[in-house]
């Protein structure tokens, strides 16, 4: 076997149905008496039950959460936390509910409790991305790392299918890449490979029967395996220019991920043999590429880049902006292969 080193990151995490009903004594194990609930505009009755639910240990909510996590919506949620005295976040949501919460922790310390509702995987890394004028800033540090994860299957239960599809390849795309990283290192690929054949086995049902509780636990353990890859390795190409389109285009986050990931992963085929097979073994086919492919047509993610609103004149900036500050990546960055890369997905040119 290679030498290899691996970081486990800390972390509490309960895994069931109804979960959600241990917040309250997680609140209490932080040693936390007062914490505030945040969560989207969107999800804000949910927020309120589970205020109503922490009762005494509820000292609020803050239902402001938004995409790509602006500061100026953390500066409302601060001057929130400090309003309520709160001595602890208990986010409700996807990855813009989570941000939140990491964007208090780095400012204040405060511990975390997430309970996630969608499969983006953010609650597992110390990784935060906030967005000021217009530009996002990325970083990692354990001070963003939540405390507790309680993922509860039941809140994934009303994800729409068309963000469950989305999602679900988010996160396989988290795994994919965690196959091929430079750090990659045995325990990362045995959970990236666990985590791909469980949301591939998952996202077919969750098309056909969006309630099929199995496959929603299936889905989203899948999710978490997918989080932890993405916490533990370093990212490539794909998610280069997943972030780069969603940054200049104001492109969609997971549906963009749904998107490129097949062609991200054509691009790298030649220099990642064994990942390749890996892939196709945990998606059930012969070839990963396609497999990839077929997944997102059966479950119905955006085939091109067209669709999701990307000016076709914009593909030369993308293309400058993926080899600008480019990350490592297994087959080095050639600018006119990179080009055809983003044609392809553009049009949905298989
Ligand atoms: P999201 O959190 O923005 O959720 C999308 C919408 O779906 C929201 O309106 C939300 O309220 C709603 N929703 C979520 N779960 C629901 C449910 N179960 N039922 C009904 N509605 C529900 O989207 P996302 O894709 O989860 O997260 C995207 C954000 O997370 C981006 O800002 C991205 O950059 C960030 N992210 C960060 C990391 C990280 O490690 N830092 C990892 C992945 C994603």
């Amino acid at each position: 076997m290679a030498p290899f080193i691996y970081t486990a990151l800390p972390g509490r995490v309960i895994f069931g149905h109804g979960t959600i009903g241990q917040v309250g004594e997680e609140v209490a194990a932080l040693g936390a008496r007062r914490a505030l609930v945040v969560t989207t505009p969107q999800q804000a009755g949910d927020g309120e039950a589970l205020v109503r639910r922490l009762g005494p240990l509820a000292a609020g909510l803050f239902a402001e959460a938004t995409m790509h996590t602006p500061v100026e919506v953390t500066r409302r949620a601060i001057d929130a936390v400090q309003g309520a005295e709160a001595d602890c976040i208990v986010a409700l949501g996807g990855g813009s509910a989570t941000g939140l919460a990491k964007a208090i922790a780095l400012r204040t310390d405060l511990p975390q409790i997430i309970l996630p509702t969608t499969y983006a995987g953010s609650e597992a890394t110390p990784i935060i991305g906030e967005t000021s004028d217009g530009r996002k800033h990325t970083q990692r540090t354990l001070k963003v790392l939540p405390e507790v994860i309680i993922y509860d299957v039941d809140l994934t239960l009303t994800l729409p299918s068309a963000l469950t599809a989305t999602s679900g390849m988010n996160a396989i795309a988290h795994s994919v890449e965690a196959l091929y990283a430079k750090d990659a290192n045995p325990i990362v690929t045995a959970l990236a490979e666990q985590s791909i054949a469980a949301l591939a086995r998952a996202l077919p049902r969750l098309a056909a029967i969006p309630h099929d509780a199995e496959a929603r636990a299936d889905a989203l353990y899948g999710a978490w395996l997918a989080g932890i890859c993405l916490g533990s390795v370093g990212m490539s190409l794909h998610h280069k220019l997943c972030h780069t389109l969603g940054g200049t285009f104001d492109l969609p986050h997971a549906e963009t991920h749904s998107v490129v990931l097949p062609y991200a992963l054509g691009y790298n085929a030649p220099a990642v043999p064994d990942a390749l097979d890996r892939i196709a073994k945990a998606l059930g086919t012969r070839d990963a590429v396609q497999g990839l492919h077929a997944l997102g047509r059966t479950i119905g993610v955006p085939q091109s880049l067209r669709e999701l609103g990307m000016p076709r004149d914009g593909i030369a900036q993308a293309a400058e902006l993926a080899l600008t500050n480019a990350y490592w990546n297994p087959r080095p960055l050639e600018k006119a292969a990179i080009l055809e890369l983003l044609n392809r997905a553009w049009e949905g040119r298989q």
